[in-house]
């Protein structure tokens, strides 16, 4: 049985709204699965209350916490370090507590990296066709780039996303080895030209996400080609359009559900120095 004493370290979740979220769940399983004395819980917080809230949680010692949209971007400014990549996405998901100095990384696109690994393929020194420019595209695409992925072809709306996409695209080229291109996504001549010569296509926009399912941003199933693994960050639904397009083009598909859990396994290791179990998280609350 799990106790709770005067030694318990705590973490969270801050956003608004955060009780749909299934990180307490994830995290909490953890800790007592490696019989580890942390807790996590999640505290509502509206943006403008974020500040207080974080001075609070350094009051109290907190060990660490997550944080959602829109307080991903508000974070940065109240870590006092920054990792290379939260730095450069402007955005942090996650903040480690030391001895009153904030920390801030941002784990997602970490996740991203990890669950196509996890899944068994091989994405480093190969070319990438990423589609959104919101938040989840800029933490791929500046992993990506960190990581190693030779080429990313970006495709995104020319709308409020565009300026700031051009600005991570000069970025990246300049202080990454990765060669990054920026394309408007309407232009599907320019799409499909892009597509024939990517490894992996990964969509990072909202198209497809449920209740829109039967939404996709590629509608044409012979813009994929053999052998291109086709992803979605989407988790819900399970498979969207795109990975069913993508199917019956015979191209491998992966959803959004691991890079969700991989985002946390990062956060929970930067806390603890511990590994998250993940197979048995996996078999507890992500089988697809
Ligand atoms: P966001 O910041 O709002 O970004 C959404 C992006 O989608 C923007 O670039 C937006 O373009 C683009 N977009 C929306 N509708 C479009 C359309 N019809 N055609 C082309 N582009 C369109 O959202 P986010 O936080 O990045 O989330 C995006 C998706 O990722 C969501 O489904 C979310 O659930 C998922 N996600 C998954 C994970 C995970 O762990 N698996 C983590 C984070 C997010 P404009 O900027 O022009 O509006």
């Amino acid at each position: 049985m799990r106790i709770i004493n005067g030694h318990t370290k705590l973490t969270a979740l801050l956003g608004h709204p955060v009780s749909h979220s299934i990180s307490p769940l994830m995290h909490n399983e953890a800790f007592e699965q490696l019989g580890i004395n942390y807790v996590y819980l999640s505290f509502d917080a509206k943006e403008e209350e974020l500040e207080q809230t974080v001075d609070a949680l350094k009051h109290l010692g907190a060990r660490g916490w997550n944080c959602t949209m829109p307080d991903k971007i508000r974070m940065c400014e109240l870590c006092d370090f920054l990792s290379p990549a939260a730095k450069l996405i402007g955005a942090v998901n996650t903040v480690v507590n030391e001895d009153g100095k904030l920390y801030g990384y941002n784990t997602d696109g970490i996740g991203y990296m990890l669950s196509i690994q996890e899944a068994g393929f091989d994405i480093i020194g190969k070319k990438m066709t990423l589609l959104g420019a919101g938040g989840a595209a800029m933490a791929i695409l500046v992993q990506a780039a960190l990581d190693g992925v030779r080429e990313i072809s970006l495709f995104c709306r020319h709308g409020k996303s565009w300026k700031h996409a051009e600005e991570m695209t000069a970025r990246l080229n300049e202080e990454t080895m990765c060669h990054v291109q920026l394309f408007d996504i309407a232009d599907k001549e320019l799409l499909k030209r892009e597509l024939d010569t990517s490894d992996i296509v990964t969509n990072a926009t909202n198209v497809g996400m449920s209740p829109n399912e039967d939404a996709s941003v590629i509608e044409d199933k012979s813009m994929f080609h053999q052998g291109m693994i086709v992803s979605d960050v989407i988790y819900s639904p399970r498979e969207t359009k795109l990975m069913k397009l993508a199917k019956e083009a015979g191209c491998p598909t992966l959803n959004g559900l691991y890079m969700l859990l991989y985002q946390g396994a990062e956060a929970f290791r930067l806390w603890t120095g511990k590994d998250m179990p993940v197979a048995h998280i996996k078999e507890k609350y992500f089988e697809q």
